[in-house]
Protein backbone atom coordinates (compact mmCIF):
# COMPACT_ATOMS: atom_id res chain seq x y z
CA UNK A 1 0.00 0.00 0.00
CA UNK A 2 1.36 3.34 -1.14
CA UNK A 3 1.00 6.11 2.02
CA UNK A 4 -1.26 9.05 1.81
CA UNK A 5 -1.83 10.30 4.59
CA UNK A 6 0.43 12.96 6.32
CA UNK A 7 0.91 10.17 9.11
CA UNK A 8 1.41 7.36 7.11
CA UNK A 9 4.46 9.30 5.09
CA UNK A 10 5.83 10.35 8.29
CA UNK A 11 6.07 6.55 9.45
CA UNK A 12 6.90 5.07 6.38
CA UNK A 13 9.97 7.24 6.18
CA UNK A 14 11.13 7.21 10.12
CA UNK A 15 11.21 3.02 9.38
CA UNK A 16 13.92 3.62 6.49
CA UNK A 17 16.39 4.04 9.99
CA UNK A 18 15.31 1.38 12.29
CA UNK A 19 17.70 -1.17 12.67
CA UNK A 20 18.00 -4.39 11.87
CA UNK A 21 17.89 -7.04 14.85
CA UNK A 22 21.14 -7.34 16.78
CA UNK A 23 22.93 -10.79 17.12
CA UNK A 24 22.14 -10.21 21.12
CA UNK A 25 18.42 -10.18 20.17
CA UNK A 26 18.49 -12.82 17.72
CA UNK A 27 20.99 -15.31 20.04
CA UNK A 28 18.23 -14.35 22.77
CA UNK A 29 14.98 -16.01 20.17
CA UNK A 30 16.96 -18.69 19.43
CA UNK A 31 17.65 -19.84 23.32
CA UNK A 32 14.32 -19.08 24.48
CA UNK A 33 11.78 -19.41 21.72
CA UNK A 34 13.25 -22.39 20.09
CA UNK A 35 12.72 -26.17 22.15
CA UNK A 36 16.35 -27.83 23.36
CA UNK A 37 16.46 -31.50 22.67
CA UNK A 38 18.97 -34.56 22.25
CA UNK A 39 17.60 -37.98 21.11
CA UNK A 40 18.81 -41.33 22.64
CA UNK A 41 19.08 -44.24 20.73
CA UNK A 42 18.19 -47.72 22.56
CA UNK A 43 22.02 -48.34 22.72
CA UNK A 44 22.36 -45.05 25.13
CA UNK A 45 23.81 -42.85 22.35
CA UNK A 46 22.33 -39.64 22.63
CA UNK A 47 22.62 -36.75 20.28
CA UNK A 48 22.39 -32.90 21.29
CA UNK A 49 20.23 -31.22 18.12
CA UNK A 50 22.10 -27.85 19.11
CA UNK A 51 25.41 -28.64 18.61
CA UNK A 52 25.51 -32.08 17.39
CA UNK A 53 27.65 -33.40 19.75
CA UNK A 54 26.98 -36.90 20.38
CA UNK A 55 27.73 -38.95 24.36
CA UNK A 56 26.17 -42.54 25.62
CA UNK A 57 23.85 -42.71 28.46
CA UNK A 58 24.64 -45.59 30.52
CA UNK A 59 22.77 -44.31 33.79
CA UNK A 60 19.33 -45.89 34.50
CA UNK A 61 17.52 -44.05 31.77
CA UNK A 62 15.89 -46.71 29.71
CA UNK A 63 14.27 -46.78 26.88
CA UNK A 64 10.73 -46.53 27.66
CA UNK A 65 11.19 -43.95 30.18
CA UNK A 66 9.83 -40.49 29.74
CA UNK A 67 11.60 -37.59 28.71
CA UNK A 68 14.20 -36.23 31.15
CA UNK A 69 15.99 -33.26 31.21
CA UNK A 70 19.65 -32.77 31.27
CA UNK A 71 22.95 -30.72 29.98
CA UNK A 72 25.06 -31.17 26.88
CA UNK A 73 28.25 -32.66 27.90
CA UNK A 74 29.74 -29.99 25.53
CA UNK A 75 27.11 -26.61 24.82
CA UNK A 76 26.13 -26.55 28.34
CA UNK A 77 22.12 -26.30 26.92
CA UNK A 78 19.35 -27.07 28.79
CA UNK A 79 18.05 -29.88 27.08
CA UNK A 80 15.01 -32.44 26.83
CA UNK A 81 16.20 -36.13 26.20
CA UNK A 82 14.04 -38.15 23.72
CA UNK A 83 14.03 -41.63 23.25
CA UNK A 84 13.51 -42.46 19.94
CA UNK A 85 14.80 -43.27 16.94
CA UNK A 86 13.49 -39.90 15.06
CA UNK A 87 16.21 -37.72 13.35
CA UNK A 88 14.16 -34.83 11.95
CA UNK A 89 12.89 -31.85 13.88
CA UNK A 90 11.27 -28.87 13.22
CA UNK A 91 10.43 -25.58 15.36
CA UNK A 92 8.97 -22.64 15.16
CA UNK A 93 7.48 -19.45 17.55
CA UNK A 94 7.44 -15.62 17.96
CA UNK A 95 9.64 -13.53 19.28
CA UNK A 96 8.77 -9.76 19.92
CA UNK A 97 10.94 -6.56 20.49
CA UNK A 98 9.31 -3.45 22.27
CA UNK A 99 11.20 -0.29 21.68
CA UNK A 100 10.89 3.34 20.83
CA UNK A 101 12.14 5.12 17.27
CA UNK A 102 12.23 8.76 17.13
CA UNK A 103 9.67 9.44 19.12
CA UNK A 104 7.47 6.23 18.03
CA UNK A 105 6.30 2.90 20.44
CA UNK A 106 7.47 0.28 18.14
CA UNK A 107 6.11 -3.36 18.57
CA UNK A 108 8.32 -5.82 16.46
CA UNK A 109 7.42 -9.31 15.80
CA UNK A 110 9.77 -11.99 14.17
CA UNK A 111 9.47 -15.72 13.37
CA UNK A 112 11.84 -17.91 14.71
CA UNK A 113 12.53 -21.24 12.74
CA UNK A 114 14.77 -24.09 13.77
CA UNK A 115 15.26 -26.83 11.24
CA UNK A 116 17.20 -29.89 13.01
CA UNK A 117 18.79 -32.98 11.95
CA UNK A 118 20.61 -35.79 14.42
CA UNK A 119 24.39 -35.17 14.28
CA UNK A 120 24.34 -31.89 11.60
CA UNK A 121 24.44 -28.38 12.52
CA UNK A 122 20.89 -26.76 13.06
CA UNK A 123 19.97 -24.50 10.31
CA UNK A 124 18.26 -21.78 12.45
CA UNK A 125 16.50 -18.58 11.15
CA UNK A 126 15.10 -15.37 12.15
CA UNK A 127 11.99 -13.29 9.78
CA UNK A 128 11.14 -9.81 10.80
CA UNK A 129 7.42 -9.74 9.81
CA UNK A 130 5.93 -7.10 11.48
CA UNK A 131 6.66 -3.44 13.00
CA UNK A 132 3.74 -1.64 14.27
CA UNK A 133 4.85 2.53 14.96
CA UNK A 134 2.55 4.21 17.44
CA UNK A 135 1.95 7.50 18.52
CA UNK A 136 2.16 9.06 22.15
CA UNK A 137 -1.34 10.04 21.16
CA UNK A 138 -2.41 6.59 20.43
CA UNK A 139 -2.49 6.62 16.36
CA UNK A 140 -0.80 3.55 15.04
CA UNK A 141 0.30 2.29 11.19
CA UNK A 142 1.76 -1.57 10.64
CA UNK A 143 4.74 -2.15 8.14
CA UNK A 144 5.18 -5.65 7.26
CA UNK A 145 3.52 -8.59 5.58
CA UNK A 146 -0.10 -9.74 5.17
CA UNK A 147 -0.90 -12.63 8.22
CA UNK A 148 -2.84 -15.21 6.95
CA UNK A 149 -4.38 -17.27 9.84
CA UNK A 150 -6.58 -20.10 9.88
CA UNK A 151 -7.20 -22.69 12.95
CA UNK A 152 -4.74 -24.71 11.80
CA UNK A 153 -2.24 -22.52 9.79
CA UNK A 154 -0.71 -19.14 9.99
CA UNK A 155 1.60 -17.86 6.89
CA UNK A 156 3.71 -14.27 6.56
CA UNK A 157 3.20 -13.04 3.05
CA UNK A 158 3.33 -10.77 -0.15
CA UNK A 159 5.93 -7.74 0.43
CA UNK A 160 7.24 -6.14 3.58
CA UNK A 161 5.73 -2.47 3.22
CA UNK A 162 2.77 -0.37 4.68
CA UNK A 163 -0.26 -2.50 5.01
CA UNK A 164 -4.05 -0.94 5.21
CA UNK A 165 -4.78 -1.32 9.52
CA UNK A 166 -8.36 -2.66 8.58
CA UNK A 167 -5.93 -6.23 7.81
CA UNK A 168 -4.51 -6.36 11.49
CA UNK A 169 -5.31 -9.68 12.46
CA UNK A 170 -4.24 -11.53 15.53
CA UNK A 171 -0.84 -12.64 13.71
CA UNK A 172 -0.06 -8.45 14.16
CA UNK A 173 -1.61 -8.06 17.20
CA UNK A 174 -0.58 -11.00 19.27
CA UNK A 175 -0.25 -11.60 22.70
CA UNK A 176 2.98 -10.66 24.44
CA UNK A 177 5.35 -13.65 23.73
CA UNK A 178 8.90 -14.14 24.34
CA UNK A 179 9.43 -10.34 24.37
CA UNK A 180 13.12 -9.48 24.56
CA UNK A 181 13.55 -8.10 27.60
CA UNK A 182 15.23 -5.12 27.27
CA UNK A 183 11.92 -3.12 26.78
CA UNK A 184 11.95 0.13 25.85
CA UNK A 185 8.33 2.43 26.45
CA UNK A 186 7.31 5.75 25.65
CA UNK A 187 7.87 8.38 28.33
CA UNK A 188 3.92 8.65 27.70
CA UNK A 189 3.11 4.64 28.46
CA UNK A 190 5.25 5.02 32.43
CA UNK A 191 3.74 8.05 32.99
CA UNK A 192 -0.24 6.50 32.68
CA UNK A 193 0.86 3.24 34.70
CA UNK A 194 2.46 0.64 32.88
CA UNK A 195 4.95 -0.92 34.71
CA UNK A 196 6.48 -3.64 32.41
CA UNK A 197 3.61 -6.62 32.93
CA UNK A 198 1.32 -7.36 29.80
CA UNK A 199 -1.65 -9.06 31.94
CA UNK A 200 -2.13 -11.31 28.86
CA UNK A 201 -3.05 -8.30 26.40
CA UNK A 202 -1.46 -8.01 23.19
CA UNK A 203 1.08 -4.91 23.72
CA UNK A 204 -0.83 -2.80 20.98
CA UNK A 205 -4.13 -3.26 22.29
CA UNK A 206 -2.51 -2.40 25.83
CA UNK A 207 -0.47 0.72 24.94
CA UNK A 208 -2.84 2.18 22.68
CA UNK A 209 -5.43 1.72 25.62
CA UNK A 210 -3.02 3.33 28.28
CA UNK A 211 -2.67 6.23 25.87
CA UNK A 212 -5.97 7.04 24.95
CA UNK A 213 -8.39 5.35 27.51
CA UNK A 214 -8.54 6.89 30.83
CA UNK A 215 -10.95 4.34 32.47
CA UNK A 216 -7.84 1.85 31.47
CA UNK A 217 -5.74 4.38 32.96
CA UNK A 218 -7.50 4.58 36.04
CA UNK A 219 -7.83 0.85 36.38
CA UNK A 220 -4.26 0.80 35.85
CA UNK A 221 -3.57 2.97 38.89
CA UNK A 222 -5.89 0.70 40.83
CA UNK A 223 -3.82 -2.55 39.59
CA UNK A 224 -7.15 -3.67 38.65
CA UNK A 225 -6.01 -5.55 36.01
CA UNK A 226 -8.65 -8.05 35.74
CA UNK A 227 -10.98 -5.77 33.85
CA UNK A 228 -8.64 -5.31 31.02
CA UNK A 229 -9.87 -9.18 29.66
CA UNK A 230 -13.01 -6.89 28.22
CA UNK A 231 -11.04 -4.33 26.12
CA UNK A 232 -10.33 -4.95 22.17
CA UNK A 233 -9.18 -3.52 19.52
CA UNK A 234 -12.12 -3.54 16.81
CA UNK A 235 -11.51 -3.99 13.34
CA UNK A 236 -10.80 -0.34 12.63
CA UNK A 237 -8.13 -0.49 15.56
CA UNK A 238 -10.10 1.98 18.35
CA UNK A 239 -10.16 0.43 21.90
CA UNK A 240 -13.72 -1.00 22.66
CA UNK A 241 -14.05 -0.35 26.24
CA UNK A 242 -18.16 -0.16 26.33
CA UNK A 243 -18.50 -2.94 28.57
CA UNK A 244 -16.42 -1.28 31.41
CA UNK A 245 -18.13 2.15 30.54
CA UNK A 246 -21.51 0.91 31.13
CA UNK A 247 -20.45 -0.66 34.59
CA UNK A 248 -17.76 2.62 35.48
CA UNK A 249 -20.29 3.54 38.32
CA UNK A 250 -20.18 -0.53 40.21
CA UNK A 251 -16.48 -0.65 39.04
CA UNK A 252 -15.74 2.55 40.83
CA UNK A 253 -17.39 1.04 43.93
CA UNK A 254 -15.24 -1.76 43.48
CA UNK A 255 -12.24 0.28 43.92
CA UNK A 256 -13.24 2.33 46.26
CA UNK A 257 -13.95 -0.73 48.66
CA UNK A 258 -10.47 -2.36 47.21
CA UNK A 259 -12.65 -5.26 45.98
CA UNK A 260 -10.48 -7.44 43.08
CA UNK A 261 -12.63 -8.76 40.42
CA UNK A 262 -10.66 -11.99 39.83
CA UNK A 263 -13.18 -13.30 36.99
CA UNK A 264 -14.52 -10.50 35.23
CA UNK A 265 -16.76 -12.21 32.21
CA UNK A 266 -18.65 -13.38 35.59
CA UNK A 267 -18.90 -10.75 37.68
CA UNK A 268 -20.30 -8.70 33.73
CA UNK A 269 -22.64 -11.31 33.94
CA UNK A 270 -23.45 -11.45 37.59
CA UNK A 271 -24.17 -7.39 37.12
CA UNK A 272 -26.89 -7.79 34.49
CA UNK A 273 -28.30 -10.26 37.00
CA UNK A 274 -28.60 -7.42 39.57
CA UNK A 275 -29.87 -5.25 36.97
CA UNK A 276 -32.85 -7.66 36.03
CA UNK A 277 -33.78 -8.11 39.80
CA UNK A 278 -33.78 -4.22 40.31
CA UNK A 279 -31.10 -4.46 42.85
CA UNK A 280 -28.32 -1.26 43.43
CA UNK A 281 -25.69 -1.29 41.43
CA UNK A 282 -23.95 1.11 43.91
CA UNK A 283 -24.10 -0.99 47.11
CA UNK A 284 -21.32 -2.60 47.81
CA UNK A 285 -23.50 -5.22 49.58
CA UNK A 286 -24.19 -6.58 45.98
CA UNK A 287 -21.66 -5.21 43.82
CA UNK A 288 -18.71 -6.44 45.89
CA UNK A 289 -20.07 -10.52 47.03
CA UNK A 290 -17.36 -12.80 48.87
CA UNK A 291 -18.40 -15.29 46.87
CA UNK A 292 -18.89 -14.83 43.51
CA UNK A 293 -19.43 -17.97 42.16
CA UNK A 294 -22.03 -18.63 44.55
CA UNK A 295 -24.38 -15.34 43.92
CA UNK A 296 -23.87 -15.44 39.97
CA UNK A 297 -25.16 -19.21 40.03
CA UNK A 298 -27.88 -18.05 42.81
CA UNK A 299 -29.26 -15.29 40.26
CA UNK A 300 -28.67 -17.69 37.40
CA UNK A 301 -30.60 -19.81 38.51
CA UNK A 302 -33.33 -17.24 39.64
CA UNK A 303 -33.38 -15.49 36.24
CA UNK A 304 -34.03 -19.01 34.81
CA UNK A 305 -36.90 -19.85 37.34
CA UNK A 306 -38.48 -16.53 36.60
CA UNK A 307 -40.65 -17.01 33.89
CA UNK A 308 -41.91 -20.36 35.34
CA UNK A 309 -42.85 -18.61 38.37
CA UNK A 310 -44.29 -15.44 37.23
CA UNK A 311 -46.51 -18.24 35.36
CA UNK A 312 -47.72 -20.34 38.25
CA UNK A 313 -48.25 -16.92 40.22
CA UNK A 314 -50.59 -15.47 37.22
CA UNK A 315 -52.02 -19.66 36.98
CA UNK A 316 -53.34 -19.41 40.93
CA UNK A 317 -55.04 -16.32 40.16
CA UNK A 318 -56.71 -17.53 36.75
CA UNK A 319 -57.58 -21.05 38.81
CA UNK A 320 -59.85 -18.87 40.86
CA UNK A 321 -61.87 -17.41 37.99
CA UNK A 322 -61.52 -21.41 36.68
CA UNK A 323 -63.52 -22.71 39.60
CA UNK A 324 -66.18 -19.38 38.92
CA UNK A 325 -66.55 -20.42 35.62
CA UNK A 326 -66.84 -23.98 36.44
CA UNK A 327 -69.70 -23.22 38.88
CA UNK A 328 -71.30 -20.97 36.15
CA UNK A 329 -71.08 -23.68 33.89
CA UNK A 330 -72.74 -26.73 36.46
CA UNK A 331 -69.62 -28.63 35.88
CA UNK A 332 -69.00 -30.82 38.62
CA UNK A 333 -65.23 -31.78 38.98
CA UNK A 334 -64.71 -34.91 39.92
CA UNK A 335 -61.34 -35.89 40.43
CA UNK A 336 -59.57 -32.50 41.58
CA UNK A 337 -56.32 -33.44 41.61
CA UNK A 338 -56.62 -34.59 38.14
CA UNK A 339 -58.66 -31.39 36.91
CA UNK A 340 -55.90 -29.22 38.85
CA UNK A 341 -52.78 -30.66 36.95
CA UNK A 342 -55.12 -30.43 33.78
CA UNK A 343 -55.70 -26.74 34.26
CA UNK A 344 -51.83 -26.48 34.82
CA UNK A 345 -50.78 -28.01 31.70
CA UNK A 346 -53.73 -25.87 29.58
CA UNK A 347 -51.94 -22.88 30.89
CA UNK A 348 -48.66 -24.34 30.24
CA UNK A 349 -49.77 -25.01 26.42
CA UNK A 350 -51.26 -21.93 26.26
CA UNK A 351 -55.25 -22.51 26.31
CA UNK A 352 -57.33 -19.82 27.92
CA UNK A 353 -58.36 -21.38 31.38
CA UNK A 354 -61.10 -19.53 32.16
CA UNK A 355 -62.39 -20.82 28.78
CA UNK A 356 -65.81 -23.66 29.27
CA UNK A 357 -64.48 -25.22 26.16
CA UNK A 358 -61.26 -26.47 27.66
CA UNK A 359 -61.71 -26.73 31.48
CA UNK A 360 -65.20 -28.31 31.11
CA UNK A 361 -64.61 -31.66 28.84
CA UNK A 362 -67.08 -34.41 29.28
CA UNK A 363 -64.05 -37.00 29.16
CA UNK A 364 -61.82 -35.62 31.41
CA UNK A 365 -59.24 -38.39 31.47
CA UNK A 366 -58.97 -38.32 27.64
CA UNK A 367 -58.30 -34.77 27.58
CA UNK A 368 -56.13 -34.80 30.22
CA UNK A 369 -54.12 -37.56 28.17
CA UNK A 370 -54.22 -35.73 24.75
CA UNK A 371 -52.78 -32.55 26.80
CA UNK A 372 -49.63 -34.78 27.85
CA UNK A 373 -48.42 -35.44 25.10
CA UNK A 374 -48.66 -31.67 23.81
CA UNK A 375 -47.58 -30.90 26.89
CA UNK A 376 -44.31 -32.96 26.76
CA UNK A 377 -43.40 -32.07 23.11
CA UNK A 378 -43.58 -28.48 24.27
CA UNK A 379 -41.42 -29.64 27.28
CA UNK A 380 -39.13 -31.16 24.56
CA UNK A 381 -38.89 -28.10 22.60
CA UNK A 382 -38.00 -25.32 25.20
CA UNK A 383 -35.35 -27.48 26.21
CA UNK A 384 -34.04 -27.37 23.15
CA UNK A 385 -34.15 -23.53 23.04
CA UNK A 386 -32.59 -23.12 26.53
CA UNK A 387 -30.00 -26.04 25.78
CA UNK A 388 -29.17 -24.55 22.07
CA UNK A 389 -28.72 -20.74 24.57
CA UNK A 390 -26.54 -22.76 27.15
CA UNK A 391 -23.70 -24.97 24.30
CA UNK A 392 -24.86 -23.85 21.07
CA UNK A 393 -21.04 -21.87 21.02
CA UNK A 394 -20.03 -25.59 20.53
CA UNK A 395 -21.88 -26.87 18.33
CA UNK A 396 -19.19 -26.07 15.50
CA UNK A 397 -16.61 -28.21 18.16
CA UNK A 398 -15.36 -31.36 15.97
CA UNK A 399 -12.28 -33.08 17.34
CA UNK A 400 -10.98 -35.35 14.77
CA UNK A 401 -7.92 -37.69 15.90
CA UNK A 402 -6.75 -40.28 14.05
CA UNK A 403 -10.22 -42.88 13.15
CA UNK A 404 -11.88 -40.82 16.48
CA UNK A 405 -14.63 -37.87 15.67
CA UNK A 406 -15.85 -36.25 18.71
CA UNK A 407 -18.87 -33.92 18.91
CA UNK A 408 -20.76 -31.70 21.12
CA UNK A 409 -24.16 -33.52 21.34
CA UNK A 410 -26.44 -30.76 19.86
CA UNK A 411 -30.15 -31.73 20.32
CA UNK A 412 -32.27 -33.27 23.16
CA UNK A 413 -32.73 -36.18 20.22
CA UNK A 414 -28.90 -36.82 20.69
CA UNK A 415 -29.39 -37.28 24.41
CA UNK A 416 -31.87 -39.88 23.57
CA UNK A 417 -29.94 -41.45 21.06
CA UNK A 418 -26.36 -41.51 23.11
CA UNK A 419 -28.34 -43.03 26.13
CA UNK A 420 -30.29 -45.10 24.39
CA UNK A 421 -27.25 -46.79 22.60
CA UNK A 422 -24.87 -46.59 25.44
CA UNK A 423 -27.18 -47.61 27.81
CA UNK A 424 -26.69 -45.10 30.25
CA UNK A 425 -28.38 -42.05 31.63
CA UNK A 426 -27.79 -38.90 30.41
CA UNK A 427 -30.92 -38.41 28.88
CA UNK A 428 -33.36 -39.22 32.28
CA UNK A 429 -31.08 -37.66 34.52
CA UNK A 430 -31.17 -34.48 31.98
CA UNK A 431 -27.47 -33.81 31.52
CA UNK A 432 -28.65 -31.35 28.73
CA UNK A 433 -29.90 -28.69 31.59
CA UNK A 434 -26.40 -29.19 34.05
CA UNK A 435 -24.95 -25.59 32.93
CA UNK A 436 -21.57 -26.18 33.89
CA UNK A 437 -20.93 -29.03 32.06
CA UNK A 438 -20.23 -30.33 28.52
CA UNK A 439 -21.60 -33.58 27.05
CA UNK A 440 -19.30 -35.02 24.10
CA UNK A 441 -19.99 -38.50 21.78
CA UNK A 442 -17.06 -39.72 21.05
CA UNK A 443 -17.50 -41.99 17.50
CA UNK A 444 -14.54 -44.73 16.83
CA UNK A 445 -15.09 -45.59 12.92
CA UNK A 446 -18.63 -44.58 13.08
CA UNK A 447 -19.52 -46.36 16.23
CA UNK A 448 -20.27 -44.51 19.29
CA UNK A 449 -17.49 -45.79 21.71
CA UNK A 450 -17.81 -42.93 24.79
CA UNK A 451 -19.72 -39.95 26.40
CA UNK A 452 -17.81 -37.60 28.30
CA UNK A 453 -18.91 -34.97 30.54
CA UNK A 454 -16.53 -32.21 30.97
CA UNK A 455 -16.52 -29.75 33.91
CA UNK A 456 -16.59 -25.94 32.56
CA UNK A 457 -15.92 -24.24 35.72
CA UNK A 458 -12.53 -26.03 36.11
CA UNK A 459 -11.82 -28.13 32.58
CA UNK A 460 -11.69 -31.10 33.68
CA UNK A 461 -13.17 -34.57 32.61
CA UNK A 462 -15.80 -35.12 34.83
CA UNK A 463 -16.71 -38.17 33.15
CA UNK A 464 -15.59 -40.85 30.27
CA UNK A 465 -17.88 -43.58 30.05
CA UNK A 466 -18.76 -46.05 27.53
CA UNK A 467 -21.56 -48.40 27.09
CA UNK A 468 -23.37 -49.18 30.72
CA UNK A 469 -21.47 -46.95 32.02
CA UNK A 470 -17.94 -49.26 32.03
CA UNK A 471 -14.99 -47.75 30.41
CA UNK A 472 -14.71 -49.23 26.50
CA UNK A 473 -11.67 -50.22 24.95
CA UNK A 474 -11.27 -46.19 23.59
CA UNK A 475 -11.68 -44.98 27.08
CA UNK A 476 -7.49 -43.69 27.33
CA UNK A 477 -7.46 -42.81 23.67
CA UNK A 478 -10.25 -40.63 24.18
CA UNK A 479 -9.06 -39.03 27.39
CA UNK A 480 -5.69 -38.49 25.59
CA UNK A 481 -7.84 -36.54 22.77
CA UNK A 482 -9.99 -34.50 24.57
CA UNK A 483 -7.58 -33.68 27.45
CA UNK A 484 -5.21 -31.72 24.33
CA UNK A 485 -8.15 -30.10 23.35
CA UNK A 486 -9.37 -28.63 26.36
CA UNK A 487 -7.64 -25.02 25.73
CA UNK A 488 -9.81 -25.21 22.65
CA UNK A 489 -12.76 -25.70 24.46
CA UNK A 490 -11.56 -23.29 27.12
CA UNK A 491 -11.24 -20.46 24.27
CA UNK A 492 -15.01 -21.25 23.27
CA UNK A 493 -16.11 -21.19 27.00
CA UNK A 494 -14.73 -17.51 27.02
CA UNK A 495 -15.11 -16.70 23.63
CA UNK A 496 -12.14 -15.49 22.86
CA UNK A 497 -12.25 -17.00 19.22
CA UNK A 498 -14.00 -14.12 17.46
CA UNK A 499 -12.06 -11.48 19.20
CA UNK A 500 -8.83 -9.94 18.31
CA UNK A 501 -6.88 -9.97 21.36
ZN1 LIG B 1 24.97 -29.49 22.76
Amino acid sequence: MKPTTKFQKLIVNVDTTLEPISKEQSDYFYKECLFHKAVALKSGKTTCLDCSHSWNITSTIGWNSESKKGCCPNCGTKITIEHTRKKRYFDFSYGQIIQTHKGFQVIRAFTVNGSYNAGKKPYLSIREVSRIYLSADGKFEIIGNYNQWSFSSEAWVGEFSLKDRSTINRGHNMLAHKVYPKIKVLKELKRNGFKGGFHNKSVLTLFKALLTNSYVETLFKAKQYSFLKSIYLDGGGDIDSSKIEKRWDSIKICMRNNYKVKDTSLWFDYLDFLEFFGKDLRNPKYVCPTDLKMMHDFYLHEKREFPEKERVRKLKEKRKQSILVCADMNYSIIDTDLWFKYLDMLDYIGKDITDPKYICPSDLITEFENSVIIYNRLKVEENQRQYEMDKGKFFDLQILSNDYLITVLKSIDEFIEESTELAHCIYESEYFKRVDSLILSAKYKGVRVETIEIDLNQFEIQQCRGFDNLPSDHNMNVINIITNNLPLIREIQFNEMDKVA
